[in-house]
């Protein structure tokens, strides 16, 4: 039934948008909407949010123009059950402050209008117009725009935005969806194509490139020839996106419960270099099957975990992308000399300076990385009473379950991840027991490592050599508890 409507939409919308793209190519001045009526087509209200209808109803009452737009039109178009609800509108961001005591003006780059509901934020956007008219909006080098408040029409605010599938709008008054850029034929089509010259809008903003790739991914669509091409064109200016705005992309490919799809089109566009330059490194000297059958193994738990509505943190998966990277660099060290939980301080605190020109982690994040990491020599080694310890530490689990999947990949470890397994199985009582008898790992850290006693002579060694330099490793693991 919803198949059919589309189809007839898009009979529709085909003849519409030969002629919205005679009007764009010509010098006329606006392109023009073609408007479904709510009877043919499938986005009904049941699929939008209590408290985004609640908005745009208030808006509609109040005398503005209110639409929903972006990805929670497009997804509720293509059967998914949307998840963030954007709503946009002539009214300025001031009147929409108004209207709404449950708000603030938020935004510097855009300026929006958050209407808080408890958890639940509805983003308010006023109709935006091209960055290049008026003196709201700023370009940058390379093309980029740096401000972009210049209001405008709703022709307008859907030429300024990244795709055609991201600019349908759903109209509150009379519950219809408009179309000013050929979305719901891209939609039946199952394409993303940017709107306008794609090189330009990759130039404006290079998260273009990524979101993209993104967005192909959670909705299985293809990316358009020309798109397609201009994204790998332009891909190279991702190496100077601000850091923090990659991260936010990264949260976005890995945390909506399409990582796996997201992961192997990222590499895919190979854009990998942008985000985890580590491992895209790794990746192209060798390709090993054991490697990728462990970040299939953590990037496919995620997404399980996203599907059961299970709490995630992006801790566990960013630990997973470097940790080859900080394992290697502990061996290296370790085999130099170094104690076992040095080494690991030492290799996280090179990884993650390497890491952080690509993408910035917040300490929030980065913190429990590295506890994790650190975490694993002490399940691997620790027996008796101080393995039961381990069991009381917040990070207990999610270093447990990095355990598990990297013996996946790693036979010596398969002892001690069922180990851990069935310890937690057990009472108190048979635990104390049970923890006698707890094998150990050996061999894994190469020569000296565990469970090796540590040399203080050439541990002493190793501190004079590098205070010099910067704080050593043993500096590090005395602040954050010592490593046995
Ligand atoms: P998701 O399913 O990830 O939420 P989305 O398309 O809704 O996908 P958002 O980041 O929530 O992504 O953005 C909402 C809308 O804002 C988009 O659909 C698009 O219309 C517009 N938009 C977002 N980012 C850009 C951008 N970089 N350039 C132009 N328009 C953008
Ligand atoms: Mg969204």
């Amino acid at each position: 039934m919803e198949a059919r409507l589309l189809k007839r939409i898009s009979g529709f919308s085909k003849s519409m948008l030969d002629k919205t793209r005679t009007m764009l190519s010509s010098n006329a001045p606006a392109p023009v909407a073609l408007i479904v009526p709510r009877a043919e087509h499938p986005v009904s209200r049941k699929l939008i949010s209590h408290n985004a209808l609640k908005v745009l109803n208030r808006l509609h009452e109040g005398g503005f123009a209110a639409y929903l737009v972006g990805g929670g039109v497009r997804d509720a178009l293509v059967g998914l059950k949307p998840k963030d609800f954007d709503v946009a509108t002539n009214a300025s961001p001031e009147e929409v402050k108004a209207l709404f005591r449950n708000s603030r003006i938020i935004g510097r780059r855009f300026r929006l209008v958050h209407v808080v509901y408890g958890r639940d934020i509805i983003e308010v956007a006023t109709f935006r117009a091209a960055h290049n008219k008026g003196d709201g909006g700023e370009i940058g080098e390379s093309g980029r725009i740096v401000r972009d408040n210049v209001f405008g029409s709703i022709e307008e605010d859907a030429l300024r935005r990244d795709f055609s599938v991201n600019a349908l709008y759903y109209n509150i008054a009379d519950h219809s969806i408009v179309d000013y850029t050929g979305g719901l034929e891209d939609i039946d089509g199952k394409v993303f194509r940017l709107i306008g010259d794609p090189v330009t809008r990759c130039e404006e903003d290079p998260v273009r490139v990524l979101r993209a790739v993104r967005l192909a991914s959670k909705l299985e669509f293809d990316i358009d020839e020309k798109t397609l091409s201009a994204m790998s064109k332009t891909a190279h200016l991702l190496a100077d996106v601000p850091p923090a705005r990659m991260f936010e992309e990264v949260l976005k490919l890995f945390q909506g419960g399409y990582a796996q799809r997201s992961f192997h089109a990222v590499r895919e566009h190979e854009l990998l270099v942008y985000l985890f330059p580590l491992l895209h490194k790794r990746l192209q000297a060798n390709e090993s099957a054991e490697l990728m059958s462990m970040l299939n193994a953590a990037l496919k738990n995620t997404d399980k975990r996203v599907a059961q509505n299970k709490p995630i943190t992006p801790a566990y998966l960013l630990a997973f992308m470097l940790w080859p990277d900080v394992e290697e660099r502990a061996r290296k060290a370790i085999a130099d000399g170094a104690h076992i939980g040095d080494a690991l301080h030492g290799a996280a605190d090179e990884v993650m300076a390497i890491q952080l020109k690509a993408i910035s982690i917040p300490k929030r994040f980065s913190g429990p990385m590295r506890e994790i990491w650190l975490l694993q020599p002490r399940l691997e080694q620790w027996r008796g009473n101080r393995s039961l310890k381990l069991l009381e530490n917040r990070r207990f689990r999610a270093a447990y379950d990095f355990l598990c999947l990297r013996a996946k990949t790693e036979p010596l470890l398969t002892p001690v991840a069922r180990w851990w397994t069935e310890l937690q199985e057990l009472d108190e009582e048979a635990q104390a027991e049970f923890a006698v008898n707890k094998p150990t790992v050996s061999g894994l850290w190469g020569g000296n490592a565990p469970g090796a006693a540590r040399s203080k002579k050439r541990r002493r060694r190793r501190s004079t050599k590098k205070t010099a330099a910067k704080k050593t490793p043993s500096d590090v693991s005395k602040k954050q508890g010592s490593d046995g």
